[in-house]
């Protein structure tokens, strides 16, 4: 293959896998490459870092939480009780729910809000992955609370999980997060104060 085309095909592939990440688009992609070839030691850090989520870090296939080296840190979890399912929509609000004092509980990661903007609809959210983890563990799970962001989006997942859950499971307790968050927050965002509050005033989803 001809030199030019060689290089530009490779510089091609090294860009369009920047893309790959969120929020990342060609402009920014170009910038990290740029980064990368002026700051060669950073290449060396990131491969480590990428090895050690391959070979480290996984999605658990029954919460969609993280396994860590074999174990998954909801699921695993042996010091929590597990009479609480925390459902939420991201990986970092797990994570940073765990950090504060939420720790005790179930949790399953629904990854995802309907979203008309991101083309997030119905079909494309884990129902039936969800029914199946309660299914799972309906011995321990007396009640399910529902964490999802204060916004249309969120709260439209929410009423849509209430309605699924309530048939699918007429006797379990069925909550979400109450007074003390404004409208448009975004549950990633919410300091350990107000998240606490609001989940002490938790409301019964009739
Ligand atoms: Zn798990």
């Amino acid at each position: 293959m001809d030199f030019n085309k060689k290089f530009w095909d490779d510089y091609q592939k090294i860009i369009t896998n920047f893309q790959k990440l969120p929020a990342v688009g060609i402009k920014s992609g170009q910038r990290y490459f740029e980064h990368l070839i002026i700051n060669k030691d950073l290449n060396y850090d990131l491969i480590k870092s990428l090895e050690d989520i391959v070979k480290n870090f996984q999605r658990c296939l029954k919460c969609f939480c993280l396994v860590y080296k074999n174990k998954c840190l909801s699921c695993d979890n042996v010091f929590s009780l597990k009479h609480h399912l925390f459902v939420i929509h991201s990986l970092n609000v797990f994570l940073n729910l765990i950090q504060s004092e939420f720790k005790t509980g179930l949790f399953f990661n629904f990854e995802k809000q309907l979203s008309l903007a991101k083309k997030i609809t119905l079909d494309k959210l884990p129902l039936p992955p969800l029914i199946t983890f309660i299914n799972d563990n309906k011995t321990t799970i007396k009640e399910v609370i529902l964490i999802f962001d204060f916004t249309l989006e969120g709260e439209l997942t929410k009423n849509y999980l209430i309605s699924h859950l309530k048939k699918h499971f007429p006797d379990l307790k069925i909550t979400s997060l109450g007074q003390g968050i404004s409208k448009g927050s975004a549950i990633s965002y919410l300091d350990a104060y107000t998240f606490k509050k609001a989940f002490i005033n938790r409301k019964d989803e009739e």
